[in-house]
């Protein structure tokens, strides 16, 4: 039987977390009565942030939300749904083209599990706004402050002149 709790889940690979991501997660924590932000750990990707140092950015970026929490999952999403009695995936939709595919991903899902996912509009300030992205400014010298957290910037900061040095010795 389903509970009577409306929990959702903001899956994302979140490397690094975003003012983008924080707002959907926020409108999320609106809209059901628990959150989960659901950190892939996939092993195969290559990331900038380990796992264990994304969901702690994530736990830092949503400690403002009583109601939100983080966890990792690794394998198909619609099975930790099923694990953790979660009916209802929210994404963020930033343009036409991330349509196509998370159409075809929420359909996917639903023919897995009894799962409903849940578009939200991104917030127009938001809307170009990519971890990738991101990072490919800040690897440039660009200034993303004001795109994410600024002890996201700092620990970001770090990173990336940890590996220009390791590049350059
Ligand atoms: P990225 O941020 O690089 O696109 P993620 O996998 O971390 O990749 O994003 C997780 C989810 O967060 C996306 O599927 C999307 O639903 C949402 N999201 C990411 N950025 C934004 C944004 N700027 N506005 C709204 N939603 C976003």
């Amino acid at each position: 039987m389903r509970s009577t709790v409306r929990r959702a889940v903001c899956p994302g690979s979140f490397d690094p977390v975003t003012n983008g991501h924080i707002d959907i997660i926020s409108r999320a924590s609106f809209l059901f009565d628990e959150v989960v932000v659901a950190v892939g750990v996939n092993k195969s990707k290559s990331r900038l942030f380990s796992a264990d140092e994304r969901m702690d950015m994530l736990s830092e970026a949503c400690r403002q939300f009583p109601n939100v929490r983080v966890d990792g999952f690794a394998g198909l999403l619609t099975s930790y749904c099923q694990e953790h009695d979660v009916h209802a995936i929210v994404k963020g939709l930033r343009a036409v083209s991330d349509f196509d595919y998370e159409l075809q991903m929420a359909q996917m899902n639903s023919s897995l599990a009894e799962i409903e996912t849940v578009f939200v509009p991104t917030s127009p300030e938001y809307s170009f706004l990519a971890s990738s992205l991101v990072k490919e400014v800040a690897t440039f010298g660009g200034d993303v402050s004001g795109l994410i957290p600024d002890f996201v910037l700092e620990l970001l900061t770090a990173r990336l002149a940890e590996r220009n040095q390791e590049a350059s010795s």
